[in-house]
């Protein structure tokens, strides 16, 4: 039985992977399940799976939730703080790590599952966005794994030839013969949308994702395709590749979650329905493979595929991320505090859509040139980057 730790239960990757570990209760056990403030429904996940631990990020939440399991007479140890998510993402009995907490807050508990040379699967993009470089040292230095769940670099993962899947850190994709990764993303609710009505888009209409059911800040960043920005810079660090080496395609259809393409002309893609099932599946059992209950592909029903540039006008946040990416890692931990601010307001109804890539950018321009190389660094320049992000939003509210 390998031992699993969800961080971020909760959210919707955190949901996802429980239904694919309720599909094989014979080789998975739930050793802790952790979530913010969300004490209701952690309390029925722990119902449900009977976890040895649970964590809540919020003290409150969790002396509710530690009352709740006691009266069902369930015995699972309650803990609470951030401190206790890295103490259980680093336990000694866990084998598995998903990483699935929404944004910076991630960054630690994440790596110290890393530090422990744990199986990390990693949904939580901005930990890599924000620390890239230290993160992939740790990840070498602990001999973890680092297994993608963000559906495309999910999907480049699994088209990258063998010997590349076991060392993706230190080879490089020329010596395999692979010219680019072409890394697909629908274009999100707005790809048809006038341009000129983009200031009056509301946040209910951004989260309404055509094709894919995922958190709010995600589901924000991907319809300003700051998604795809962060998965670029993603995909940077997991296949030690440049930013040359990188495309983004628009595929509306969100089918071929990306492929790779190889210097003799071929192109391998991964393909499958739009659910996190299928990625979380692969990752989990790697390099085994084992069934989700995500229904198979139908070809007679596809309709067409197609695929496009991203416009520059319509999705200006994917060409700030693009830009970080060149900066460096002190532009990126920044550009993706700002955005975390930026999206936060406009869910909140302070901003308007077009206001997120107007704070982004001035964020970057101001930080642009920041360096950053300790951990100590990067955690100082995201606080110091929310900080100036709040003081833009002031003259944009
Ligand atoms: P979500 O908002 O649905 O869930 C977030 C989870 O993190 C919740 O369990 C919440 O309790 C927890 N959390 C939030 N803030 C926290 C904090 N400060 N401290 C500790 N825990 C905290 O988000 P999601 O859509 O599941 O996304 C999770 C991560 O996975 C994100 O980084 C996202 O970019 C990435 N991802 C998600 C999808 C998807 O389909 N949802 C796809 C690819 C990548
Ligand atoms: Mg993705």
């Amino acid at each position: 039985m390998r031992q699993v730790v969800i961080l971020g239960s909760t959210g919707s990757i955190g949901v996802s992977t429980l239904s694919v570990l309720a599909a094989h209760p014979d080789e998975y056990q739930v050793l802790a399940l952790t979530a913010a403030t969300q004490s209701d429904k952690l309390l029925q996940q722990c119902l449900a799976v009977k976890p040895r631990f649970a964590a809540m990020l919020d003290t409150d939440a969790a002396n509710r939730l530690a009352t709740e399991l006691a009266l069902a007479g369930c015995k699972t140890e309650v803990l609470s703080g951030i401190d206790a998510l890295c103490q259980l993402a680093a336990h000694p009995d866990a084998d598995i790590v998903m990483a699935a907490i929404v944004g910076a807050a991630g960054l630690l508990p994440t790596l110290a599952a890393v530090e422990q040379g744990k199986t990390v699967l990693l949904a939580n993009k901005e930990a890599l966005v924000m620390s890239g470089e230290l993160f992939i040292s740790k990840v070498k230095q602990h001999g973890a794994t680092l297994l993608p769940i963000d559906s495309e670099h999910n999907a480049i993962f699994q088209c990258l030839p063998p010997g590349l899947q076991q060392h993706t850190h230190d080879q490089t994709l020329k010596h395999y013969g692979i010219s680019k990764l072409l890394l697909t993303g629908s274009g999100g609710p707005f790809l048809n949308t006038p341009l000129n009505q983009f200031n009056g888009i509301t946040p209910e209409q951004a989260i309404a994702h055509p094709n894919w059911s995922m958190g709010h800040k995600i589901s924000v960043d991907s319809a300003t395709m700051m998604n795809k920005g962060l998965e670029f810079i993603e995909a940077r660090w997991l296949f030690n590749c440049k930013a040359d080496d990188i495309e983004v395609v628009i595929h509306p259809q969100s089918i071929i979650h990306s492929m790779v393409q190889y210097t003799d002309g071929s192109v391998l893609a991964q393909l499958g329905q739009p659910d996190m099932r299928t990625p979380i599946a692969h990752a989990l059992a790697f390099p085994k493979r084992i069934a989700s209950p995500v229904a198979p592909l139908n070809f007679k029903q596809m309709c067409d595929f197609t695929f496009s540039e991203p416009e520059p006008e319509r999705y200006p946040n994917l060409y700030l991320a693009m830009a970080a990416c060149a900066y460096g890692q002190g532009a990126t931990t920044a550009l993706n505090a700002a955005n975390e601010i930026a999206v936060a307001a406009f869910l909140a109804g302070q901003i308007r859509f077009t206001d997120i890539a107007r704070l982004n950018s001035m964020s970057l321009e101001h930080f642009a040139d920041f360096r950053v190389s300790t951990l100590d660094d990067i955690l100082a320049l995201d606080e110091d980057a929310r900080q100036q992000a709040q003081l833009l939003l002031r003259k944009l509210i």
